[in-house]
């Protein structure tokens, strides 16, 4: 039986990977920093679907944390055939912008949406390389690791995404020597919990503005997500991130308004 590991899974886009990779007989783990209630939930519907699932509390961007909760993983499934690098989030730059940024707001912003996906891919790489596992590694990115939304706003979580797709190159031309292939999704307007900062307004000026008619659902992503760790499907995709946005970011005018409303 294959395993997956998912970061940030006890809601929103990591959530539906879980349960995704669970349907497609997965066993898999469950990722949350702070919300046990939610990952349980989400690891007891994914038991719902005939597979096994446990819940792993660790703050991904912190190096020891990550190491340790990939490590677990391992010791209780066996191997890891699929990461998923999903934790991340844009948190709003502090008023004063870039000239008066704290160095903490930058540095804990890259931890989480860059440095995290280091962390757990070198632990479970290692796992793999070590026990033949010719696994995947999916990097969850965004649309503004590409396009600059947030200029002014979320100036560190685009350089931090942008940091992530690059990463991801260079580390799908390390690993495929072992047979691992690393990927990355890079999502456009995905109603999750995450979006609860927007009003109802700006919710729907920035539907009208999608091409497809209004932003995507995790599964959009998670259905991508469990293609790319089926090599017997996906095997020849290396160190591409693929965008998933219902053609948002091919009309930018979406966004100067999301930076306005951020
Ligand atoms: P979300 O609903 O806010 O969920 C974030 C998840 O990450 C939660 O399970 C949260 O759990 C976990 N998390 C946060 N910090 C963590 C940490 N330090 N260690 C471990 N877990 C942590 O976010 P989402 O909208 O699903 O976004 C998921 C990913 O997609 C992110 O990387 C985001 O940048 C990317 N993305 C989202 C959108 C969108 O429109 N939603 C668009 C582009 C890209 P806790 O509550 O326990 O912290």
């Amino acid at each position: 039986m294959k395993t997956a590991l998912i970061t940030g899974a006890s809601r929103g886009i990591g959530a539906g990977c879980a349960l995704a990779f669970a349907r497609e007989g997965y066993h898999v783990g469950i990722n949350h920093r702070s919300s046990p209630d939610d990952a349980e939930s989400i690891a007891q519907q994914c038991r719902d679907l005939g597979v096994e699932a446990e819940v792993f509390a660790a703050d991904v961007s912190d190096s020891s944390d990550a190491q340790a909760m990939v490590e677990s993983f391992v010791s209780r499934f066996g191997r890891i055939d699929a990461l998923v690098n999903n934790a991340g989030g844009a948190l709003k730059m502090p008023a004063g912008g870039f000239i008066d940024m704290p160095v903490e707001y930058w540095d804990s912003q890259i931890a989480l949406n860059l440095s995290a996906a280091s962390y757990c891919t070198q632990a479970a790489a290692r796992s793999m390389v070590a026990q033949g596992v010719r696994g995947a590694v999916i990097n969850i990115s965004s649309i503004h690791g590409d396009i600059t939304w947030v200029r002014r706003k979320a100036l560190p979580y685009s350089a931090a995404k942008g940091g992530l797709n690059m990463m991801t190159k260079a580390l799908a031309v390390e690993l495929i020597a072992y047979g691992i292939n690393v990927n990355g999704i890079a999502p456009g307007l995905i109603h999750t919990k995450a979006l609860d900062r927007y009003s109802e307004r700006d919710l729907s000026g920035f539907n009208r503005k999608i091409p497809f008619g209004g932003g995507g659902s995790p599964e959009d992503i998670a259905e991508l997500a469990v293609f790319l760790a089926d090599k017997s499907r996906s095997r020849f995709i290396v160190g591409q991130t693929i965008t998933v946005d219902g053609g948002q970011s091919i009309d930018g005018s979406i966004d100067s308004m999301l930076d306005d409303a951020f």
